[in-house]
């Protein structure tokens, strides 16, 4: 088990692992330092609230430029995992049960922040009867009091495929539900062990039968063909998800699934296009794209579809 350092949250470390990298990326993928005050301010604020966020736990590379400008991803329920994706830095081990404190926290946090949307993420917790789905209601109710012009989108796991649990979330009113496919079905039980492609198909459809904005992202760069991605993205289409993000996946240390191969910017260009073709509303694709990377931009649009939907 590993032990956690609550209260403490982890320093973002660029490109320091524990084993020294065996490659070097090519030139397209730059990540910015962080240099600018307003980085280190919210580090501090981060460690005063005792919130945990996903980007600095699992390591993500683009921390210098989003915490510069302010946009994090809290990462609520604890930092310890119960699951062991091979493509995740987050800590894996028994949690910590949850703080009752915490929605009040993140909220906090947001509320001084005042941004103009924010994503909220959570270690899958197989431990909890609901996966946490009720921690999950109190945090966006709570977030959504403090922050009432902020769209919010919560990128939850898969609730082992309970749509009861997705209905505790949802009824909540989050702008966004988002769930990850992380990879194509073929490498996805290799990818992550505990998931099945099924259960996540059936809570994105589920999310989005309730009128949900819905989203889910994909990592390339693990071992899949281009096809097999486009039959996802067809797939999606046909579900009717919203929005789709495709980044390139990169080994956070050598403990880690190896990169099988870099997908080049022209690959994630053509791949985009070929999600707008297929219907998927809005598709950001690129090599340093992550589900939260850059998703203030699309805010103007969650609110149209909620319109459109009379959800908002
Ligand atoms: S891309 Fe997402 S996880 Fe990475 S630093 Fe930006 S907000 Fe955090």
């Amino acid at each position: 088990m590993i032990s956690s350092d609550k209260g403490k949250a982890p320093l973002p470390v660029l490109g320091q692992d524990t084993a020294p990298r065996k490659r070097r990326h090519p030139n397209w993928i730059k990540v910015q330092m962080p240099t600018k005050p307003t980085f280190f301010e919210l580090q501090k604020r981060v460690e005063q609230l005792e919130l945990h966020t996903v980007c600095a736990s699992a390591s993500c590379p683009n921390i210098g430029e989003c915490w510069s400008r302010r946009a994090l991803t809290i990462m609520i329920l604890g930092d310890i995992c119960t699951r062991s994706c091979r493509f995740c830095d987050v800590a894996t081990g028994r949690p910590l049960p949850a703080d009752p404190d915490e929605p009040e926290r993140v909220a906090t946090m947001l509320g001084e922040l005042d941004l103009e949307h924010t994503v909220i993420t959570c270690v899958d917790r197989d431990d909890l009867s609901d996966g946490g789905a009720a921690h999950w209601a109190e945090t966006i109710t709570h977030v959504k009091a403090a922050s009432p012009n902020m769209t919010l989108e919560v990128l939850t796991g898969d609730f082992k495929g309970n749509t009861d649990d997705v209905d505790t979330v949802l009824t909540a009113n989050p702008d966004v539900f988002s769930h990850n496919l992380e990879t194509v079905p073929r490498l996805s039980r290799q990818v992550r062990v505990q998931a099945s492609y099924p259960r996540s198909y059936k809570i994105l459809e589920h999310a989005r039968n309730r009128d949900a904005v819905t989203k889910t992202g994909l990592m390339l760069g693990l071992g899949e063909e281009i096809g097999e991605v486009r039959e996802v993205i067809r797939e999606l289409a046909k579900m009717r998800v919203d929005i789709l993000t495709l980044g390139q996946y990169l080994q956070p240390s050598q403990r880690h699934m190896p990169i099988a191969r870099y997908v080049t910017p022209e690959e994630f260009a053509e791949l985009a296009e070929f999600a707008t073709e297929c219907g998927i509303e809005r598709t950001e694709s690129g090599p340093l794209v992550r589900s939260s990377y850059h998703a203030d931009g699309q805010a103007q649009m969650i609110r149209d579809i909620r319109k459109t939907r009379k959800l908002s």
